[in-house]
């Protein structure tokens, strides 16, 4: 059964419940990370998962909420590999690659304790101690700038992107849709609902969404565009007619106030909806035996699109 780990499932502002985006999706032999907001490795390490057990991480975008913890990611990956792992495979928008180089590159911010803990000798004592051999590899990492379009497709994934709107242009963002053989997994990312996410998710089996808020108090403050809040998610998911909602990036206004958001969500979409908690693992619906049959007709959203 596939499953989504939520290790974030918050914004910019930390909080007692939550903080930062984050993500593992396993299925298979798949176990691939969505985001790397603060304390992510954390998080993994408290459910026993290691970052040497992701293949895969793909960022939506460079907001630091969805991203404060890839130093430590790349970090505690490298220095517990043995050198037997593949490479790990990091794709985002346009600046991922650059970011990558900037924090473990030859003149990155690490690459000081890089060199200390290649050649130190305590530090190559305790990575043969690992099972690793010397001299020490680099980190092993291919970062990709990417757009919309098929990323990964090899037997038990398929991984495709889509272009969203956030806050360009000072960061590009992306949507991605994770195919595996049991199921098919949309991330909306931090984006307003577009015709681009619809595309992407005909057929899918669960929506991944940002629900920054109630729609009204997005309304009210003025802050509506770029982001998605509770009728914009609940259409976004009725519109493309997907088993499952998972709602992810909530703020305490929506979570203290749960149920008052689920009735205005189930108003639009009759289905499965989450309110998702870090630390959690959520079951994810199966394949869809025919994707745009089952899409709802939905022919006049309240919300806004481009
Ligand atoms: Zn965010």
């Amino acid at each position: 059964m596939a499953r989504l780990i939520v290790l974030g499932s918050g914004g910019p502002v930390p909080n007692k419940e939550r903080f930062g985006s984050a993500y593992i999706l396993e299925s298979g032999d798949a176990r691939v990370m969505v985001d790397c907001g603060p304390a992510a490795v954390y998080k993994m390490a408290k459910l026993g998962i290691h970052p040497v057990e992701i293949s895969h991480l793909f960022l939506t975008h460079h907001h630091f909420d969805h991203m404060a913890d890839l130093g430590t990611f790349l970090l505690t990956r490298w220095d517990h590999s043995t050198g037997s792992e593949a490479p790990l495979q990091v794709f985002g928008p346009p600046n991922t690659r650059e970011i990558v180089e900037r924090l473990i590159g030859e003149n990155g911010a690490f690459a000081f304790d890089l060199r200390a803990r290649t050649e130190h000798h305590l530090s190559k004592t305790m990575h043969e101690l690992r099972g690793g051999s010397l001299p020490r590899p680099e980190p092993q990492v291919e970062a990709k700038d990417v757009g919309a379009g098929v990323l990964v497709d090899v037997p038990g994934l398929r991984v495709t992107a889509a272009q969203t709107e956030h806050v360009q242009p000072f960061h590009e963002s992306l949507a991605y849709r994770i195919d595996t053989d049991e199921t098919a997994v949309v991330f909306t990312g931090d984006a307003q609902p577009c015709d681009h996410i619809v595309e992407l998710a005909q057929g899918a089996s669960t929506l991944v969404s940002l629900c920054g808020n109630f729609q009204s108090k997005l309304q009210e403050r003025g802050v509506e565009q770029g982001q998605t809040g509770t009728l914009g998610a609940a259409e976004l998911a009725a519109e493309v007619g997907v088993e499952q909602l998972l709602l992810v990036h909530m703020s305490t206004d929506l979570t203290a106030e749960r149920e008052r958001a689920l009735r205005e969500i189930g108003a639009v979409y009759g289905r499965d909806v989450v309110v998702t908690d870090e630390m959690q693992s959520y079951e994810l619906s199966g394949l869809r035996e025919s994707g745009a049959a089952a899409a709802a007709q939905f022919d006049h959203p309240h919300i806004a699109r481009h």
